[in-house]
C-alpha cells in the first residue's frame, strides 16, 4: 500500500531524527550510567519499534554492530553507520558521516550555534 509506505517512511523519518540528535547530545565523557542508559535505550526501541519489520532487521544489525556509547562521537559515529546500513539495505543513498555534528541540533539553551528561527 502506498498510504501505509508513506506512514512508515514518516514515522522511520521521525524516529532517526529522535536518535541521531539524542546520540548529538550525548555526553563527550559519559558515566558509566549514562553508557548503560544509551544502551538499554537502544536495545528497547528496537523491540518497540512499532514496525514489525523493520524492528526485527535492526535488533540482527544490533547484533553486528553493538552501540558504541563510550563518547558522544563514538556514539553518534555508530548512529551514523547503522542508518547508512539501513539505507544500503533499502537501496537509500549513503550519508556522509563527516558531516554529523552539524545536522542533528536540539535547540537546546546549551546548544553552540544553534540555529535561529
Ligand atoms: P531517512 O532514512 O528516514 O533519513 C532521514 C534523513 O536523515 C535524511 O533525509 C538525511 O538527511 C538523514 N540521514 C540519512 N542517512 C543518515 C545517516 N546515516 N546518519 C544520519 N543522518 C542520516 N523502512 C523500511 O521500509 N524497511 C525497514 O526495514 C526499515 N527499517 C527501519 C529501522 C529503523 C530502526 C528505523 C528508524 C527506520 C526504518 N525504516 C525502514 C524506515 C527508513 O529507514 C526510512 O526512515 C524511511 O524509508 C524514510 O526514508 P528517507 O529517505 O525519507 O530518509
Amino acid at each position: 500500500h502506498l498510504g501505509n509506505e508513506t506512514i512508515k517512511a514518516e514515522l522511520g523519518r521521525a524516529s532517526w531524527k529522535l536518535l541521531h540528535t539524542i546520540l548529538a547530545r550525548y555526553p563527550e565523557k559519559p558515566t558509566a550510567e549514562e553508557r548503560e542508559a544509551l544502551s538499554s535505550y537502544i536495545y528497547l526501541f528496537s523491540r518497540v519499534y512499532p514496525c514489525g519489520e523493520c524492528a526485527s532487521h535492526f535488533q540482527k544489525l544490533l547484533k553486528k554492530f553493538p552501540p558504541q556509547t563510550s563518547s558522544r562521537v563514538a556514539a553518534s559515529q555508530w548512529g551514523c553507520h547503522i542508518h547508512n546500513q539501513v539505507n544500503a539495505r533499502l537501496g537509500k543513498k549513503i550519508f556522509d558521516c563527516n558531516t554529523i555534528a552539524e545536522k542533528y541540533q536540539c535547540g537546546c539553551e546549551d546548544d553552540v550555534g544553534a540555529a535561529e528561527t
